[in-house]
């Protein structure tokens, strides 16, 4: 429960409106001016996101280029001095024609620069009108975020101590917000509709994210209930945190593998290895993202190597890049497709760009050298895909082998993530050294419910009894195969169904840092025998909505 703060970088569009005969100088001055305040202040974020994460402050320089434009810069002088356009109205128009063009395209990565050009404008408008920057940094009060859409530039230099919850208009659970609001361990509600025009600055509003419940200027009996409930929420917190350095146990004994799953391997991740056992899934794709140009192999390397030198001897299992789908990159040209999430996603985009993956692979298996790499290939269907994969790699280690480049023993697996694969595991399981399940992508495809679509969320069902069933024969598979299978979905971090994962014969799990805490006290409050148990029941169900009953059920025993 806290104050609102609305961060909002939307502008009220000027009025048409000429400037009065001899003003037009001083309207241009005033616009080189505001110019060189933006310019100011992208460098000022640039400098504070290149201090914890170079590869972030890539879109800054981006964010500049915009600012610099030889046609704006051409037009918006041109239209104050021979046309007499007020200064805002010809910011907001000579955008607003390049817009135009940018908007019309079909292609995914121009519409996300138009997104660039938009930020831009409403930056110089602020500016124009004298409005301080409205960058979350500036926050010094603890507060409730209600934001159209949170954005790199908005989040650059954050402070997620201060921030009690976080709304947002657009969003879902793989938006840039949410993103944002799980590493801080923030309670967030996103995509409610119509969410700016119904709160104010300044308003109290209570938050209740598990339920996804926002009250404005709740009533007393409300903000009793509400303390109340945060109080309860707060004590849990306090009370799993007790478990995150230990180690995970369950109650009879048997220990349980907790690796971490990080994208952009800053300190902030990385800070997390003393109390896990590796990193279960590195997103690399991160580093590919909010830049135009492709990370190169020096690049990666030296990441790679970094995450690799934290862990020592603990597994790293680097995921080979996931874009496509829900993610998609300015560097890799991508074309339109109506299916995206069925298409040229993962490792099909690796096979579709070899040189975007050798380089990958180069910078990988030098790295290999400084730690224990276990290479993970994402989006795979078949045997086909794993032998295809595993040519290439052999390529690529035959090409560093000839340069007399050293590298070191590496491990290979899959992510379980189409349920064909998951159908095949057996066979799967002779092919490579280990696998990990995906169950955020298993999921929408076992349901065929897109997990960005808010509108289909009832028919993404993580509880599903097909999910359960898959992941029983995915994991016997692997079990008889004796190679290593874990879980780096979001399910693998859920403390009601962690007991019947581990009933169905898992013990390794991945997850983001701020899980690690409640998955370890959700391992540690069972035996295997109960687990087993629970798995036994919960297979038994035909509905999602009775497995959730159940497991709600055991866990308030
Ligand atoms: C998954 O699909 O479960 C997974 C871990 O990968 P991502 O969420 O990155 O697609
Ligand atoms: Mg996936």
């Amino acid at each position: 429960m806290g104050h609102i703060y609305i961060y909002d970088e939307k502008f009220d569009i000027p009025s048409e409106s000429l400037v009065a005969a001899g003003e037009e100088q001083a309207h241009l001055d005033r616009y080189y001016s505001v110019k060189k305040e933006a310019l100011d202040e992208i460098e000022k974020i640039k400098l504070s996101v290149e201090s914890v994460d170079p590869s972030k402050a890539e879109i800054f320089t981006a964010h500049k280029e915009i600012v610099e434009d030889i046609i704006i810069n051409e037009e918006i002088p041109a239209r104050i001095l021979n046309e007499h356009w007020a200064g805002d109205w010809a910011i907001y128009q000579v955008y607003e024609t390049v817009l135009g063009v940018l908007r019309k395209t079909a292609d995914p990565l121009i519409a996300e620069r138009a997104a660039d050009f938009d930020d831009i404008r409403a930056m110089l408008l602020r500016l124009w009108y004298g409005q301080k920057s409205s960058s979350l940094s500036a926050i010094k009060e603890p507060c409730v975020i209600a934001a159209r859409e949170l954005k790199p530039s908005g989040t650059a230099g954050f402070n997620g101590g201060k921030i009690l919850a976080i709304l947002t208009e657009t969003g879902g659970v793989t938006s840039h917000a949410a993103i944002i609001a799980k590493s801080y361990g923030i309670p967030a509600v996103l995509g409610i509709e119509g969410l700016l025009s119904s709160v104010k600055q300044g308003q109290i509003c209570a938050v209740d994210a598990g339920e996804g419940t926002v009250i404005i200027d709740p009533e007393e009996g409300i903000v009793k209930e509400y303390q109340k409930k945060s109080g309860v929420f707060n004590r849990d917190r306090k009370d799993a945190e007790t478990f995150r350095k230990r180690e995970a146990v369950t109650s009879c004994g048997i220990r349980i593998d907790i690796g971490l799953n990080i994208s952009n391997a800053d300190d902030d991740e990385l800070g997390a290895q003393s109390y896990t056992d590796g990193v279960g899934l590195f997103r690399t794709e991160f580093l590919y993202m909010g830049r135009n140009t492709l990370p190169s192999e020096e690049e990666q390397f030296t990441t790679y190597r970094k995450v690799l030198e934290c862990f020592g001897k603990r597994p790293v299992i680097l995921r080979i890049l996931d874009i496509g789908g829900d993610k998609q990159v300015s560097c890799i040209e991508q074309k339109h497709e109506d299916n995206p999430f069925l298409g040229n996603r993962g490792l099909r985009l690796c096979f579709n760009n070899p040189d975007i993956f050798k380089t990958q692979l180069r910078a990988a298996l030098r790295a290999s050298l400084y730690g224990n790499l276990w290479l993970m290939l994402p989006m795979v269907g078949s045997l086909d895909d794993i032998r295809k994969a595993k040519e290439i790699i052999s390529e690529t280690k035959d090409g560093l082998k000839k340069e007399k480049v050293q590298f070191g023993e590496i491990k290979i697996g899959i992510m379980i993530e189409v349920p064909c694969i998951a159908l095949i595991a057996g066979s799967a399981a002779k092919e490579v050294d280990f696998a990990s399940i995906g169950s955020n992508d298993l999921c929408q495809y076992l349901c065929a419910a897109d997990r960005m679509n808010a509108a289909v969320e009832t028919y993404y069902q993580s509880y599903h009894p097909g999910m359960f069933r898959l992941i029983k024969e995915t994991v016997t598979a692997f079990n008889n195969a004796k190679k290593p299978i874990s879980i780096c979905g979001e399910l693998g971090s859920d403390p009601f169904a962690i007991p019947v994962l581990i009933g169905l014969g898992l013990r390794k799990f991945s997850m983001g840092a701020a899980s690690v805490a409640v998955v370890k006290r959700a391992i540690s409050a069972v035996t295997v025998a109960q687990a087993e148990e629970m798995a036994r029941k919960t297979l038994a169900f035909s509905t999602a909505g009775e497995i959730e009953r159940y497991l709600v059920e055991c866990s308030v025993k």
